[in-house]
């Protein structure tokens, strides 16, 4: 009497395991022959460009020649050709108007996954200071504030600590501005400039050029020489995505020595 019940329950429960496993399964996928850095790539980091200064905090000037004109300037430039990589870009501001340097971290840590490059140019106390340089913090908040920082454990490990993520992207962003402006190399430098150390993904900060120095911003004023540095960022950040892909069999670039 039981044993017909029995078997026909042993049945149904083999069809909804079933019919559970093909709920669960995801589908399957033909092996990509190669990867995309950008597109079709979920892992591939929205790319917050932050135009440093805006609104009434002008920045360096140099007579009608504003900062914060010219960041604003280069980080539409290096959207336009990180978008045509494929990239998905977010401005800080797109337009001229004041943000806090918390605003600005934000805006990237708002982001799952995210890479961070804050644009400045310089403003030196010697006139003939001159040349590019590029920041990186080597202390950066990594945990969310609040209730989600008490779970970080949860959050998935990078096997490089964020700093060192920020090196590299600052090391890979150095050498690309060098190789395409030709500009006096001033190298990689570590300091925590709150905008850079407040963001919780890699992020670095490209001072292009000294407004104080009358030749770099004769260059600074053609927009050539606008788009040279623009490209240079977008150059930079591809290698640095590039490298830093896992189990990349031959990677085109090595991290360029300082
Ligand atoms: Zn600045």
């Amino acid at each position: 009497m039981f044993r017909p019940i029995l078997s026909w329950f042993g049945l149904i429960l083999l069809a909804i395991s079933f019919v559970c496993f093909l709920l669960v399964t995801p589908p399957l996928q033909p092996v990509a022959k190669s990867r995309p850095i950008a597109r079709g790539n979920e892992a591939a980091p929205v790319i917050v460009l932050d135009p440093g200064h805006g609104g009434q905090d002008s920045g360096a000037m140099c007579g009608a020649v504003l900062e914060k004109d010219l960041t604003l300037d280069v980080a539409r430039r290096a959207e336009m050709l990180l978008r045509a990589a494929g990239y998905t870009t977010r401005l800080t501001r797109d337009s001229d108007r004041y943000l806090s340097l918390a605003q600005r971290a934000e805006v990237a840590n708002h982001e799952k996954n995210s890479l961070f490059v804050s644009i400045h140019f310089n403003d030196g106390e010697r006139a003939a200071a001159s040349g590019v340089e590029t920041y990186f913090a080597a202390r950066q908040n990594a945990t969310s504030p609040g209730i989600f920082g008490w779970f970080s454990f949860l959050q998935p490990r990078e096997s490089k600590p964020l700093f060192a993520q920020s090196e590299s992207l600052a090391r890979f962003l150095q050498a690309a501005l060098v190789e395409r402006t030709q500009a006096l190399n001033r190298g990689i430098k570590s300091e925590r400039f709150y905008v850079i150390a407040q963001v919780r993904h890699p992020s670095a900060l490209v001072e292009g050029g000294f407004i104080t120095n009358p030749a770099d911003v004769a260059k600074l004023t053609t927009t050539g020489y606008r788009q040279q540095i623009a490209s240079a960022i977008c150059d930079g950040i591809c290698r640095y995505r590039e490298a830093s892909l896992p189990n990349e069999p031959t990677l085109a670039w090595a991290a360029p020595a300082e």
